[in-house]
């Protein structure tokens, strides 16, 4: 199995190159040189299978040579077995026709911990292949931090390092981090905004010395990996509501394009997949995209939904790759264009054509709101304002009486009770993960904005 660049200028890498290398070296995305499939007799093995076997089968036809499938089999029991709910990803019933898939029963409480969960393995264990160590630095305004330390915390191959800006993110966000105790583990909270900490991550990168010196490395959310670990729930779903004889629309939540574009991977597997609705929230680039085919960032917009809170989509050069059908050329121009011009176009029968499975929705805070109120009316359940969103644009942009909805369910609500009770006049019930977190010690470093501290407190704690 071989993956090349959507710029066409990095040379060709097999699993083990992606997982470890991240963005390709000439700033583009790997994507599957030849996509696989399972087919409707393989779909149909696979119904009634728990996650982890199905994890394993969609894995599997990415994975080609780099890994045996007993050791990745081994990988996938080890990621999920920490995972509150048997069914790791179960899905629960809103109204006879749609469906939330829950994704937040990882150690962080969100749906990053789908994916991370079993990037982090698999990056250890190719490191231990070839004998190496890796230092993964990371910024985070909040989120991701957490589900990064998650993944990485007692990995023997790898060191993580978590910036985050001083006094700038939620109690319960820093508790997440600052109380995992593994010795590879080091946060450290910046004098400065989360702009500052994400410019000191690029500068660390960009000393070549300091880069090779430590080994610097990422587990960033264009990873090729974490997209094979979101295909698994879409098929998981899809078999638990009567694929492959049955089609089953999904509405995504958006930010980064990572979630949705593996809902398209799952189709472009055999899946069978009537429509992916790309919900955003004010932050709507994509929206206009396909809307107009005109892609170009606006400022960004503080929302009650802040891991969607992005104007630059970085999974969304993928897509971009196929609607020119793998013409590199293309890609590069236009990302060109918006590094220059700051937009690019495509044509807009390319995009009917091309990416016909996606529609889009964007949901402003009122809608947001109404999404909370209207999921308790009718079900009794209560959602965080990142569902909320996919439920809100679900019901707008799916036909009633044709395929089961299944809206994707990506934070618990006890990680945002600000909005909930916003939405609700109370917050939502206790949550025992996160009543824990108190109870326990914290362990951070504070530092000045200034990157040769932060070098020297890295070469001091490796
Ligand atoms: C990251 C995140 C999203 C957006 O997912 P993308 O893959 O970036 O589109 C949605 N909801 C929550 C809770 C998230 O953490």
């Amino acid at each position: 199995m071989q993956y090349v660049s959507t710029r066409g200028a990095a040379p060709i890498v097999d699993f083990a190159g992606v997982v470890l290398s991240g963005l390709a070296d000439d700033g583009g995305l790997y994507v599957p040189q030849v996509w696989p499939g399972l087919s409707m007799s393989e779909l149909r093995s696979l119904q009634g299978r728990s996650y982890a076997e199905v994890a394993q089968r969609v894995v599997q036809l990415f994975v080609g040579d780099s890994l045996d499938s007993a050791t990745l089999a081994g990988l996938i029991k080890d990621a999920y077995a920490g995972f509150d709910h048997p069914a790791v990803a179960p899905l629960r019933r809103i109204d006879p026709e749609t469906w939330l898939l829950e994704l937040f029963h990882g150690p962080t409480l969100a749906f990053k911990d789908c994916a991370l969960q079993l990037l982090g393995r698999l990056m250890d264990h190719f490191l231990a292949c070839e004998k190496r160590r890796m230092t993964v630095v990371a910024a985070t305004s909040g989120d991701t931090g957490s589900a990064a330390i998650e993944a990485c915390r007692d990995r023997s191959a790898i060191d993580i390092f978590v910036f985050h800006p001083k006094g700038r993110i939620s109690e319960v966000q820093r508790r997440q981090m600052t109380t995992v105790m593994s010795e590879n583990v080091h946060n450290i909270a910046i004098e400065g905004t989360f702009d500052d900490c994400q410019a000191l991550v690029k500068q660390l990168f960009a000393d070549e010395e300091f880069r090779t010196e430590v080994s610097l490395g990422a587990v960033n959310s264009i990873n090729w990996a974490r997209i094979v670990a979101q295909i698994v729930y879409y098929v998981a779903a899809g078999l638990a509501l009567g694929a492959p004889v049955h089609r089953v629309a999904f509405s995504v939540p958006t930010g980064n394009f990572g979630d949705v574009y593996a809902g398209y991977c799952a189709a472009r597997i055999g899946l069978p997949v009537a429509q992916l609705i790309v919900a955003t929230n004010s932050n709507d680039i994509l929206a206009r995209f396909f809307d107009h085919g005109e892609y170009t960032p606006a400022e960004v917009t503080a929302t009650m939904s802040p891991s969607m809170d992005i104007q630059v989509a970085s999974n969304f050069e993928r897509l971009l790759f196929d609607m020119y059908d793998g013409d590199s050329k293309e890609v590069t121009a236009r990302m060109g264009a918006l590094d220059q011009a700051g937009t690019f176009l495509v044509e807009q029968e390319r995009v009917a054509d091309k990416a016909a499975l996606f529609v889009a929705h964007c949901v402003d805070e009122e809608g947001t709101l109404e999404a909370i109120r209207d999921t308790r009316k009718r079900a009794g359940i209560v959602v965080d304002p990142h569902t909320a969103v996919g439920i809100a644009a679900g019901r707008a942009m799916h036909q009633p009486g044709t395929v089961p909805l299944v809206c994707l369910a990506t934070a618990h609500p006890a990680k945002f009770p600000a909005a909930v009770e916003r939405a609700l006049g109370a917050p939502p019930p206790d949550e025992p993960t996160i009543m824990k977190l108190f109870e326990r010690e914290e362990r951070y470093a504070v530092l000045e904005n200034d990157p040769v501290i932060v070098k020297g407190y890295l070469r001091d704690h490796l």
